[in-house]
């Protein structure tokens, strides 16, 4: 024991091997002990083996094995057959329990590696198909042309936050932006330019806006914008200073004009309900488009108009 301990603390080969070179040492001095007291003592030779089992290693275990065979081999012609005259029988019988365990425990190995590897595979596939659906729901919610999101998510996304503004007497504030002229600019630079201006205002209204907001493409050259932990007055800055910062986008293709949004922004009235939020704030924005577009309108100052509504 001693002699095991300091090898397993000094020797530069494994653990694994140290173990299971002292379990034969230590199996070869329980055989010899005991065998001249029970039969079939030679099943204590077995040990290592086991040892080479429990740490699944299947090289170790094959070593072990032909060790095993051919040391026992030795022991008995050079010891027991000439000493205690043991039939030859009894030393076939033990070398082929030896060689059958030995191959059971490498099929068990195997079988082990397999089920571990198949686990690996399903466990790849598992976070394979994860990633495929988090894509495609990204996919199913956004815009492809500008990455905000689409339509259809902006009216889910606005229900459920008016649900929870009813509920919690929360802030909430809606924006409409509509690009300006865009029409021209794409008579004018062709529709593949209309889409780079597109994509770069969608670009700055996505980028400027809080963690806490939500950006979408309402329409074709329409942006909405959520705003849920903003005053009123904060929100109506934070549309103006978009407002500037559109305006300030350099649009190479486009011969470098400003590219000009008008916004119309209105606070959430509790009880008002989704309809009468949107009709608000669209009004607001038609009132913008009249005052000259490139301005936000907020729908107090414009409560009362009666505006058609813009479409
Ligand atoms: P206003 O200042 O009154 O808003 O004028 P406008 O020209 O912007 O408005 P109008 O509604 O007359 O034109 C909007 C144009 O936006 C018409 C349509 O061809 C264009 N548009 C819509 N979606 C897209 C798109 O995905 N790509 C491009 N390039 N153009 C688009
Ligand atoms: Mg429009
Ligand atoms: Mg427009």
């Amino acid at each position: 024991m001693v002699a095991a301990e300091l090898w397993l603390r000094y020797s530069k080969f494994s653990p694994k091997l140290g173990v299971v070179t002292c379990g034969f040492l230590v199996s070869y001095l329980m055989y010899f002990v005991i065998e001249p007291y029970v039969d079939g003592a030679q099943m204590t030779l077995m040990m290592p083996i086991m040892i080479a089992l429990i740490y699944f290693d299947r090289k170790l275990l094959t070593i072990m094995g032909l060790f095993r065979v051919v040391f026992y081999a030795g022991v008995y012609f050079g010891l027991e057959r000439r000493l205690l005259h043991k039939p030859l029988l009894e030393f076939l019988m033990v070398e082929c329990v030896f060689i059958i365990f030995v191959g059971m425990a490498l099929a068990v190995i195997i079988r082990a590696r397999e089920a571990r590897l198949n686990l690996e595979r399903l466990t790849k596939e598992g976070q394979d198909l994860m990633v495929e659906r988090a894509i495609s729901d990204k996919l199913l919610k956004t815009d492809a042309l500008t990455g905000l999101y689409n339509h259809k998510t902006f009216h889910e996304y606005l229900d459920s936050l008016l649900e929870q503004c009813e509920s919690n007497n929360l802030n909430l504030q809606l924006a409409l932006f509509d690009i300006d002229n865009f029409k021209k600019v794409n008579d004018t630079y062709g529709h593949w330019v209309g889409d780079l201006v597109l994509k770069g205002v969608a670009d700055k209204v996505g980028g400027m806006i809080g963690l806490n907001d939500f950006a979408a493409r309402y329409g074709g050259e329409e942006f909405a914008v959520i705003f849920t932990d903003k005053s009123y007055s904060e929100a109506y800055e934070a549309v103006e200073e978009l407002r500037i910062n559109i305006a300030r986008i350099e649009h190479l293709h486009a011969g470098n004009k400003p590219i000009t949004v008008s916004i119309g922004i209105c606070d959430y009235q509790l009880g008002d309900g989704k309809e009468l939020l949107f009709r608000k704030t669209d009004n607001a924005l038609y009132a913008a488009k009249e005052r000259g577009k490139n301005t936000v309108v907020n729908a107090f100052e414009n409560d009362g108009d009666e505006i058609a509504s813009y479409g």
